[in-house]
């Protein structure tokens, strides 16, 4: 019998109210036992991990992974993208379909399905477009994506102007019991804007994305949720506005829901004006910590690897978005892992496409601006990553309930490392958090109680 006994761990499964130290039995891939685990219950071949000192949790879930197969397999592949996601911590992750061809048909959500299961590793969540070609304009047979295993629909990366559109969307996915999850941008208001519109953008001559581009797309989701009684889940919200639209709406019992990702609440535009703008504007007291080490990491302006959509805002925005963490309006915690050649983000700031990878940082930067800041706790950010996203996409996950699937995370929650360059597991190199000083790395990522990927994996660094 395939089986795995974890010992002496912290064991935090908020789905069970549970944070205690325990013990944790795998057998054939699922949760045989949490606790004091009696020796009879134990099979003799069982293979034993010492876990003390670290915290055991349900595995992690990103529910905004860009994995580029099939079509842009120079950024990523589905082997990449889930060995990136395994090194992070995560177990499972959700793609989003603006591949090429986009994922608006039942044989690229096939095809992609069985890639993943052939690859091994952690397991592939598929969303589909909600319009042909994440076009816009005509809806993507959203019955037959749903037959075809997708977890939701989105036209992620773009956004649906029509509203009657997104109205007609919303009424489809609401019949197959789908949630729609949405890029909330406005075209008009954006236009061809690369970042926050605000004083950084004035002082360095580039165009604006303002915020009401955003919280205009979060308001007509909201009264479209409040139409049809679709759930609606808003992605990537990096704006105050946003947040106080969501927390009124929820306070009125909407369905409607969001997601942040750690560069909207680590960073702010300052960035962009480079390192040495950066720690005195927003930079001050980031980490919590300053390591006796390591000096603050340094980075030229106009720096693509600070480029991505929604663009980082302000140091209120980026406070609202904790706020909204720290109080619940925000359930969900993802990367928005978006990877890109070096030629393409290698060029000037306005050129540059939008995004950066996340994967393997992620789980330190939301456990140093979260949890060691002493705004929420570690059970609170764990449901943020687990039970909340499984919950949203009604997927049997996130929990270690005894029977459930073995997909466990393994962590460390106060080690310090940095994020190297030639130890990434993503094909892309796109990230501004190499050489910062990070608190909190995965350990162990068990998938169906096999290990995707643990420390000892990890080849020494060259
Ligand atoms: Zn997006």
């Amino acid at each position: 019998m395939n089986s795995l006994l974890l010992t002496g761990g912290r064991v935090i499964d908020p789905a069970n109210h549970l944070d205690a130290p325990a013990d944790l039995l795998i057998l054939d891939g699922k949760i045989a036992a949490v606790g004091k685990i009696a020796g009879t219950q134990i099979p003799a071949d069982v293979e034993r991990m010492d876990v003390s000192g670290l915290v055991v949790c349900p595995g992690l879930m990103d529910l905004h992974v860009h994995l580029r197969e099939p079509g842009q397999s120079a950024k990523e592949t589905i082997a990449t993208g889930m060995a990136a996601a395994a090194r992070g911590g995560f177990t499972s992750v959700v793609c989003m379909p603006n591949t090429t061809p986009s994922i608006d048909n039942a044989g690229t959500v096939a095809l992609i399905r069985e890639r993943a299961v052939r690859e091994g590793g952690v397991n592939v969540f598929v969303t589909g477009a909600i319009t042909k070609g994440i076009a816009g304009e005509e809806l993507a047979p959203i019955g037959g994506l749903k037959r075809a295993g997708v977890v939701a629909i989105t036209d992620d990366g773009h956004c649906i102007q029509n509203n009657d559109l997104m109205r007609r969307a919303c009424e489809y996915a609401k019949m197959f019991d789908l949630p729609v999850m949405d890029h909330c941008q406005d075209y008009s208001l954006v236009t061809d804007g690369v970042m926050h519109e605000g004083y950084w953008s004035t002082a360095l001559g580039l165009r604006g994305w303002p915020s009401a581009g955003e919280e205009m797309i979060v308001a007509r989701n909201i009264l479209l949720a409040e139409l049809t009684g679709a759930k609606i889940h808003c992605q990537h919200l990096s704006a105050a506005g946003s947040v106080q639209l969501l927390r009124d709406a929820k306070k009125r019992g909407v369905s409607i829901s969001g997601e942040a990702c750690p560069h909207h609440f680590t960073l702010t535009d300052a960035a962009i004006a480079g390192g040495e703008k950066f720690w005195p504007a927003d930079g001050k007291g980031i980490f919590g910590f300053k390591s006796p080490t390591q000096p603050f990491p340094e980075w030229p302006s106009y720096d693509t690897n600070f480029k991505m959509n929604p663009p980082l805002r302000s140091a209120r925005d980026r406070e609202a978005i904790l706020e909204g963490l720290a109080d619940g309006t925000i359930e969900i915690l993802c990367s928005d892992h978006a990877p890109h050649c070096d030629y393409e983000k290698e060029v000037e700031f306005d050129y540059a496409p939008f995004g950066i990878t996340g994967l393997e940082v992620e789980l330190a930067l939301s456990l140093m601006q979260l949890v060691h800041s002493g705004r929420i706790s570690l059970a609170e950010m764990i449901a943020k990553y687990t039970v909340n996203p499984a919950r949203l996409l009604n997927l049997k996950k996130g929990t270690l309930t005894v029977g459930a699937d073995a997909d466990v995370t393994v962590f460390a929650p106060d080690r310090e490392w940095s994020f190297d360059k030639r130890t990434t597991a993503s094909k892309s190199l796109n990230n501004p958090f190499y050489g910062w000083p990070l608190k909190g790395q995965a350990v162990a990522t068990i998938v169906g109680g096999k290990k995707a990927w643990f420390e000892q994996m990890v080849p020494a660094h060259v």
